[in-house]
């Protein structure tokens, strides 16, 4: 019900970049190949996500909006069901906290839109929509304002919904991404935008960290495509002499998400030990991939922390393949 959904929203949305982070993910799962997030006054008056994937059958979209009610969890899931994260948790708690509404058309169906205001579901009615999910969020939190107290600046807000969507956009480099900040209404004005990439894993790659990164790293990265125990290793990690005062510019991401872990930073710390004094922090990013059994992603519903089951076998493919480019580069 209501009040429970309000208990779980505080768990997965902290802020308007958290649900800026569900919504994507959304469309990502539904294999969009385009993805448009519009925000207003630092998303917490709006958040708006246009994705052209398979959309929502309009007996389905109710169905979207209740608890646990995933099309993302079969039976066979069920014993990684960790690995698969909170399911079924963030259209509902989004509804719960602000003005949810949600437009879709599912190939061969009518499109349809169905609203849900502070936790209050409308029935669903016809709309009009080409293709794809249409899901805006507004007034994040009016239902709950001892939450609006804790939220930062417009400014700093739309800036975490920019490194959300950047870090999701290197995960992804085949998906078109633009981020618009409509805050003075109208088409507003593009703060981020990442076209489609072509070609196979590394150029697309390369194309889509050029776009992020900046070309100062991928003009010094070297290619990293190692292997060990069943864990894969790839990315691109810089030469030492790109490197910064902080590690600011260090990515991690398992099985295809973006993580925040510690891991890395010591791994590259390790890797670059006889080439970077300690104040100075290497450039990388680097994708690690396993059997989901392996790693735990969803220590918390809204921080996106890992913990490996092995982690020596992670740390050490890390220092091992980034030391031997480094080896291999000259250094
Ligand atoms: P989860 O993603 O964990 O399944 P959500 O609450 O985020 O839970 O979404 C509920 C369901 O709504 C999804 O399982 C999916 O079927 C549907 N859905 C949500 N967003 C989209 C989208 N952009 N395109 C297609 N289907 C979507
Ligand atoms: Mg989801």
């Amino acid at each position: 019900d209501a009040a429970i959904n309000r208990i779980a929203a505080g768990e997965v949305v902290e802020r308007p970049a958290s649900a800026v982070k569900e919504l994507v993910e959304n469309a990502i799962d539904a294999g969009a190949t385009r993805i448009d997030v519009a925000i207003a006054d630092g998303g917490k008056t709006l958040i708006r996500v246009t994705d052209n994937g398979c959309g929502i059958a309009p007996d389905q979209l109710p169905m979207a909006l209740s608890r646990h009610a995933t099309s993302k969890i079969d039976g066979s899931d069920l014993l990684n069901i960790h690995s698969f994260g909170f399911r079924g948790e963030a259209l509902p708690s989004l509804g719960a906290v602000g003005k949810l509404t949600i437009t879709s058309r599912a190939k061969g169906q009518d499109a349809a839109t169905i609203r849900v205001t502070g936790g209050t579901t409308d029935p669903v009615k016809p709309a009009a929509l080409n293709q794809g999910t249409v899901v805006e969020l507004r007034d994040l939190f009016y239902a709950t304002p001892a939450r609006l107290k804790f939220m930062r600046t417009d400014r700093a807000e739309s800036q975490a919904i920019g490194d959300v969507i950047k870090r999701l956009a290197m995960a992804e480099p085949w998906i078109g991404f633009t981020l618009r900040d409509v805050s003075g209404g109208s088409e507003g004005r593009v703060t981020f935008r990442a076209d489609a990439a072509s070609g196979d894993l590394f150029e697309a790659l390369h194309t889509r960290l050029t776009r992020v990164m900046g070309p100062e790293f991928t003009t010094n990265a070297l290619k990293i495509d190692a292997e060990r125990e069943g864990i894969t290793l790839t990315g691109y990690a810089a030469l030492p002499t790109y490197s910064r005062g902080a590690a600011v510019a260090q990515f991690l991401f398992v099985n295809g998400r973006p993580v925040r872990d510690k891991l890395l930073t010591g791994a590259l710390r390790g890797a670059y030990a006889d080439f970077l004094s300690r104040d100075r922090h290497p450039a990388a990013a680097l994708f690690l991939e396993c059997e989901p059994d392996r790693v735990d992603v969803n220590v918390h519903p809204a921080k996106s922390e890992v913990r490996f089951r092995e982690p020596g076998v992670a740390r050490s493919l890390i220092v091992t393949a980034v030391r031997s480019a480094l080896t291999e580069a000259g250094h």
